[in-house]
């Protein structure tokens, strides 16, 4: 037998004694291992849901159970009205009601940041009695702890009334504080969830917006733009010399016009998945000498070198089956492109081949070059490498997102290969036949 056992009262018999104290032990001891338990049980489930309201459910449903308490309230800091309300859930006891820091016990918890044990709340000036009156409850008394979250307080969690009749234990504090550390980190958790989820929805409306306001725009734009260019055209061919130059000005803003508002309308179609492919069977090397001859003018015009290269043999034309009129824009996007950032007496080298099952086509320019760090973002929408206001060239950041849509509605890819300051290359891969891709 230790000789560190009390010793006995007088009168009793010392072994009963020791076995009482052994046994008080051992069901202390119990109680503990089944409250640690429930600690990590409840960290488990705290973890696991990410809702505030659910959230708030379990965590004051567990600290009554836990406690032996009545109810469970949780007050959060609100930083608008420097206020701490109190959150909903069947465990707790006016919901809605907000308290003000100065002048109230949980306020007196949330300045202190410690816990705050009032045995008797009607006798303390800081209650406020509202709460009872709208739940129809009878607070006897308190015991609140802070939810901190490092050196930040966000709120206050307050255990009221405890059911045994010696009140607030030295272990209850302790419990309340360790369920509060765990509460506050998985609120605050819940939180940012929430505010992310909430930037994302503003973010998607936004984006909604910008989608509607370019369809209404460009739809709009395009009947009164077709008129201009009607009667423009029908006016250049009736009168003198003069005024067919100034009405051949007319008609290529019209024209510039119009290839935007396409654009705009293109991009809307790749955005929304309403797209139908119409499929037919057609060279690609007819298509690319074809986008050439549309922009002979400017290529003449800036002195540049263009070569066509077969990596199949010189005769074969290159078929494909795919949507003619989207690879056409797919092409025209990437040469007009090519022939706008490359300076004059530049070389642009386009690649045509079959390799795979796929058909690619390379367009290389010598011209300015992309940053690396821009490789991806030239493919979003109204991306610019240099702003639009800044900027020498004309364009408005629409061609690539257009191009990218066009080539993965083929179920194809595109890639891009660039130095600052030596030239670009972009290559798309097609597959030869929708069928097989
Ligand atoms: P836009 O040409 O109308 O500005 P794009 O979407 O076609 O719009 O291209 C986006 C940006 O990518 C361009 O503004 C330019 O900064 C860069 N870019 C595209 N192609 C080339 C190229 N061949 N050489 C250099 N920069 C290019």
């Amino acid at each position: 037998m230790s000789k560190d056992v009390d010793a006995p009262d007088q009168g009793q018999r010392p072994g009963s004694d020791l076995e009482e104290t052994n046994e008080k032990k051992i069901a202390d001891l119990e109680t503990r291992i089944a409250y640690l338990e429930r600690v990590a049980e409840v960290s488990q489930i705290l973890n696991s849901t990410l809702e505030l309201g659910p959230l708030l459910e379990i965590i004051t449903q567990v600290s009554t159970e836990l406690t032996k308490t009545e109810a469970c309230s949780i007050l959060l800091y609100e930083e608008e009205s420097g206020e701490l309300r109190f959150m909903p859930s069947t465990f707790a006891k006016g919901e809605g009601i907000a308290l003000s820091i100065e002048t109230s016990i949980a306020g007196l918890v949330f300045k202190r940041v410690k816990p705050v044990l009032i045995r008797d709340v009607k006798a303390d000036p800081r209650w406020n009695r509202q709460v009872d009156q709208v739940s129809d409850f009878d607070t006897r008394s308190i015991l609140g702890v802070p939810l901190k979250i490092k050196n930040q307080v966000i709120g206050v969690m307050e255990l009221v009334n405890k059911r045994a009749e010696n009140g607030f234990t030295q272990e209850d504090i302790q419990i309340a504080t360790t369920l509060a550390a765990q509460a506050a980190v998985a609120i605050e958790n819940a939180r940012l969830v929430k505010d992310t989820q909430q930037a994302y929805e503003e973010l998607a409306e936004l984006d909604r917006l910008k989608n509607e306001f370019v369809s209404i725009a460009s739809h709009e734009l395009r009947t009164p733009l077709a008129v201009i260019l009607g009667y423009a055209s029908f006016l250049r061919d009736r009168v003198g010399k003069e005024e067919s130059e100034q009405l051949e000005i007319v008609l290529s803003s019209a024209m510039k016009l119009r290839n935007l508002i396409d654009d705009m309308m293109n991009l809307r179609h790749v955005q929304s998945n309403d797209l139908q492919l119409q499929l037919t069977i057609f060279s690609m090397l007819e298509l690319v000498t074809e986008v050439l001859l549309e922009f002979q003018t400017l290529i003449v015009a800036k002195s540049l070198r263009v070569k066509v290269e077969l990596h199949e043999g010189d005769d074969d034309p290159v078929n494909i089956e795919a949507d003619r009129q989207k690879i056409y824009l797919i092409v025209a996007n990437l040469i007009s492109n090519a022939i706008k950032f490359t300076s004059e007496s530049g070389f642009i080298l386009v690649s045509l081949g079959r390799r795979d099952g796929y058909i690619y086509l390379r367009i290389a320019d010598t011209g300015i070059g992309i940053p690396k760090k821009q490789h991806e973002k030239i493919f979003e929408d109204f991306y610019q490498v240099e702003r639009s206001l800044t900027r020498r060239f004309e364009g408005i950041g629409l061609g690539l997102p257009i191009v990218k849509g066009m080539v993965e509605i083929h179920k194809g890819k595109i890639t891009v290969e660039s130095v600052e300051g030596r030239g670009s290359q972009f290559t798309v891969m097609l597959p030869v036949s929708q069928e097989l891709a």
